[in-house]
């Protein structure tokens, strides 16, 4: 059993299932893949110790039990999520000993279904950033090739998910978080409905935007994990009351598309697009055009606000929530401390890293008085402009689709001098945010230049994941399969 890390989800829980794997093996397999591709990837800031193994023979101990089903599969967590026990930094000095007493809601809701947390994944501090760089730990490295990036916020899960270290991870998306990052790895990232997962115990950065959601290495293992993860939280004001669907079952009854109309906005297909993400995504377009789908061209002209809108509005939301990280209540307090106010001053000095207080700046700048009318509220009137633009591209077709990335994944360094150029790397995932709908990235392909993964996305209807999903694993079983990542 040395090639577990090769199985899916869905493999490896029905080997679980009948025994012919036990959970104790399949995680000790996952810790080994680790020690041997971790010192490389930098993908996990904390991996659990010999207290996984025991958790894990005593479910052997108990047997396989059919209605919790992630039995015995090791996962790894983006470190934003609370994990009961488990260090939680949010890759921020100011979280830096922070050990959560309570598990998130999503995170609960693995650990019921029968799920190993096997560790907490590498991240933008606070899920601010678009290629891991900003962690205040360590870069993580893409598996495809280790001096690009890996995509972020998320980098570390999709990382992890890539390298075959674990079989899901859950990441979260404010802005593209999961999806870019899965598209620069080649794995199948999806970012939920907002209100679908509960955002109880995620961290929160733009609490309007914020959803966690799976990265797995197939369309049928996030179902699995989406079919867990979703659901209503009483507890958390912003979750929806609405029943999960069997997002499971509903896969591999469409080997056609036939009666599908696929929207490609003309503004995503245009300006900007290297020509081998291009050339990808249009080949695997022509796929769905060939398995009977309708492609119906579509126009959502409020794209070239989309940027702008969001850092507003994310920012403005950052500078609120990162208000708690203070030095009283959570994490770090500076040891150099006067009095009150240099305490206050020194802790979140010292504890955020640079971008951090770069938008903490910005965010408290543009809800300052004389500055709300101009910035916050004139953003907030565009997101809903946005949002329209995708309810009225929706009454054309039933699923939308265009590129995750301008580029495959950059080169490590190479967008740090300049914030800006980062943010607009971030154009075709953050409207979705806005907007409040689903989105997923199914890898399609690697690029003819650089040979690193493309992802195309598929955006829905709010809470059509079911159709985005047997969609993406339509194409999916007709797209050739990528190779594994060149690791040893
Ligand atoms: N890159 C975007 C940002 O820096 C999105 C991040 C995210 O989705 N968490 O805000």
């Amino acid at each position: 059993m040395s090639q577990i890390h090769c199985l899916s989800l869905t493999q490896v829980r029905d080997l679980l299932r009948t025994r012919e794997l036990s959970a104790r093996e399949c995680t000790a397999a996952c810790l080994d893949r680790i020690a041997r591709t971790d010192p490389t990837l930098d993908a996990l800031l904390h991996v659990a110790g010999d207290e996984i193994l025991r958790e894990a023979g005593l479910l052997d101990t108990a047997g396989p039990d059919p209605s919790r089903p992630l039995w015995g599969v090791p996962i790894t967590v983006k470190d934003v999520l609370a994990t009961k026990g488990m260090p939680t930094t949010c890759g921020s000095r100011i979280l830096e000993n922070f050990v959560p007493v309570y598990d998130a809601h999503c995170v609960a809701k693995l650990r019921e279904a029968g799920a190993i947390i096997l560790g907490k994944a590498n991240m933008d501090e606070f899920a601010m950033g678009s290629s891991t760089e900003n962690s205040a730990f360590k870069t993580t490295k893409n598996p495809w090739n280790t001096s690009h990036v890996p995509g972020g916020s998320s980098g570390g899960s999709a990382a992890s998910v890539a390298a075959g270290q674990c079989f899901a991870s859950i990441g979260t998306d404010t802005g593209g978080s999961i999806r870019q990052p899965a598209s620069f790895c080649g794995i199948v990232g999806l970012k939920p409905t907002y209100g679908r997962v509960s955002r109880r115990g995620l961290v929160a950065y733009g609490s309007s935007l914020d959803q966690a959601g799976p990265m797995t290495r197939t369309v049928r293992d996030a179902a699995e994990v989406l079919q867990v993860i979703a659901g209503h939280d009483p507890k958390d004001s912003t979750s929806v009351n609405v029943p999960v669907p069997d997002y499971v079952g509903v896969l591999g009854q469409r080997e056609s598309l036939a009666g599908l109309r696929l929207g490609l906005p003309e503004e995503y297909w245009g300006k900007g697009l290297t020509p081998e993400v291009e050339q990808a995504c249009r080949t695997a377009v022509d796929l769905a055009a060939g398995l009977g789908a309708e492609i119906v061209p579509v126009s959502l002209p409020h794209t070239e606000y989309a940027i702008a809108t969001y850092y507003i509005l994310a920012m403005a939301e950052a500078s609120s929530n990162l208000a708690r990280f203070d030095g009283v209540r959570y994490g770090r307090r500076s040891p150099h401390v006067q009095d009150l106010a240099s305490m206050y001053t020194k802790s979140r000095s010292e504890g955020f890293g640079e971008e951090v207080m770069r938008r903490i700046m910005l965010g408290t700048y543009v809800l300052s008085a004389g500055y709300y009318d101009a910035y916050y509220k004139k953003a907030a009137q565009v997101r809903r402009l946005i949002r329209q633009d995708y309810l009225r591209a929706l009454e054309k077709c039933d699923l939308i689709c265009g590129p995750a990335s301008p580029t495959t994944a950059f080169a490590i360094g190479q967008n740090t001098a300049d914030p800006l150029q980062m943010y607009l790397t971030d154009i075709f995932t953050i409207s979705l945010n806005l907007s409040g709908l689903p989105g997923l990235s199914l890898p399609v392909g690697l690029g003819r230049d650089s040979n690193l993964p493309v992802g195309l996305q598929l955006f829905g209807g709010s809470m059509d994941e079911v159709r985005m999903l047997q969609v993406a694993a339509t194409l999916e079983a007709a797209l050739p399969q990528l190779p594994a990542p060149p690791l040893p």
